[in-house]
């Protein structure tokens, strides 16, 4: 009987290309070092903090995997053909994972027009950019892994958040059908809707705020960022092949 378990547990994506946007702090930088410590070589995109970048690469570099800090703001296409250009230098991209976003708070009614473009050029525009430069060069590999990161509000909603949660259950939406357009083609796509994550993201919550949100999680603290990459590494593997249009929310119970 053929091996049922074919691929390497220790080091399932020994040798294979990863994009990962938004790399240099947060969610992205985690699952960055996440997919590098299982053997991928990671491009690390960033828009402004290129010394944080450079310290996630320096890291990366030290487990033994190639890193390679990439600039590029993904709401602009041409910058996005430049990072997938750049990343092109180092191999076929495997895996791309939309992990850059931007959250804001408001009411809707305080929302201006502005902001919700701002939101859906960084939420939505960017993975939709991101993918379409990534896909040919899967496409005629017959392999690919996109994971999208989406957010618990794109499930639910959430009051004061209403062009975000927009945005991220547009993203949902977009990875189901895409799922179905590639999925003979050996190409799957998922997405991760994190519950409250202990980032930047975060930051403009008072300690009475976060300790609230804790107790208001059923496992009873906020997320790491760890609990993400943990989730994208499964659907990043060569034996989530049968994982496909998915949503895995790692949420504490947040949400059910
Ligand atoms: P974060 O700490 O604010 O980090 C955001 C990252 O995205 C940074 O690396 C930033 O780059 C990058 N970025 C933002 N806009 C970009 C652009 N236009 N082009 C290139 N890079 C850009 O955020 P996070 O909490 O890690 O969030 C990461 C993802 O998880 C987002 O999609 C977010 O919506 C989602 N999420 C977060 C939470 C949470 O509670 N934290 C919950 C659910 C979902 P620079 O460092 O160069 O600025």
């Amino acid at each position: 009987m053929s091996d049922p378990f074919p691929h390497s547990t220790t080091r399932p994506l020994f040798g294979q290309l990863a994009i990962v946007t938004g790399a240099s702090r947060g969610i992205g930088r985690s699952i960055a070092l996440a997919l590098a410590r299982a053997g991928a070589h990671v491009v690390i995109n960033y828009r402004h903090s290129r010394d944080a970048a450079e310290a996630v690469a320096a890291e990366i570099r030290a487990m033994g995997s190639r890193a390679y800090p990439v600039q590029a703001d993904v709401r602009e296409p041409k910058q996005v053909l430049q990072l997938v250009e750049s990343a092109l230098h180092f191999g076929i991209p495997r895996i791309l994972v939309n992990n850059a976003g931007i959250a804001r708070a408001n009411l809707l009614l305080d929302t201006t027009l502005e902001e919700w473009n701002e939101l859906v050029a960084s939420n939505l525009t960017a993975p939709f950019l991101c993918t379409k430069a990534v896909l040919p060069h899967m496409l005629s590999a017959g392999y690919g892994r996109i994971i999208n990161i989406s957010s618990i509000w794109g499930i639910a909603g959430g009051s004061c958040e209403v062009a975000y949660s927009a945005t991220k259950g547009g993203i949902l939406a977009f990875t189901k059908a895409l799922a179905k357009e590639v999925a003979a083609s050996g190409v799957t796509v998922n997405a991760v809707a994190p519950g409250a994550i202990e980032t930047d993201m975060l930051g403009h919550l008072n300690p009475d705020e976060r300790r609230a949100l804790a107790e208001e999680t059923p496992v009873g603290r906020l997320g790491r960022p760890e609990d993400v990459a943990h989730a994208v590494l499964f659907l990043a593997s060569p034996s989530a092949s049968y994982m496909t249009g998915q949503v895995i929310s790692p949420n504490g119970g947040l949400i059910t």
